[in-house]
């Protein structure tokens, strides 16, 4: 998508801090961290959200949850971390390309706002 904040990430068009990469996704820090860790993976494919997915995506989106150890454990993240789907309006999704976020390296506070 064109006018994507993410897939100019994904395209290198926008300059990001990577953390991890592969063919199907990107990992990058936020460039708002809201913990002293805080990145984002995308899905390298534009999908708007988690709603916007289907049963096709499956391996993608286990490919996503999977990493995620991976790369916290090279962050650090040995005393855990959480992991965050912002959905659609209530859910406060500001960029409409599906992202996780993943927080760590201080005590969060449950439950969020
Ligand atoms: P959400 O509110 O769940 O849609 O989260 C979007 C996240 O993207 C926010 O935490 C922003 O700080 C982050 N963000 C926005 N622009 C960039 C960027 N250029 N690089 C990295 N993170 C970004």
């Amino acid at each position: 998508m064109s006018d994507c904040l993410f897939c100019k990430i994904v395209d290198g068009e926008i300059p990001s801090n990577k953390v991890y990469e592969d063919d199907e996704i990107l990992a990058f820090n936020d460039v708002a961290p809201q913990a002293p860790v805080h990145f984002l993976i995308v899905p390298k494919k534009h999908m708007e959200s988690l709603d916007d997915t289907t049963d096709e995506d499956a391996a993608l989106l286990a490919h996503i949850m999977l990493k995620i150890k991976d790369i916290a454990k090279e962050l650090g993240l040995e005393n855990g971390y959480r992991v965050v789907i912002n959905t659609g309006e209530d859910g406060m999704q500001s960029v409409k390309h599906l992202h996780v976020h993943v927080l760590g390296k201080r005590r969060l506070l449950w439950p969020p706002g």
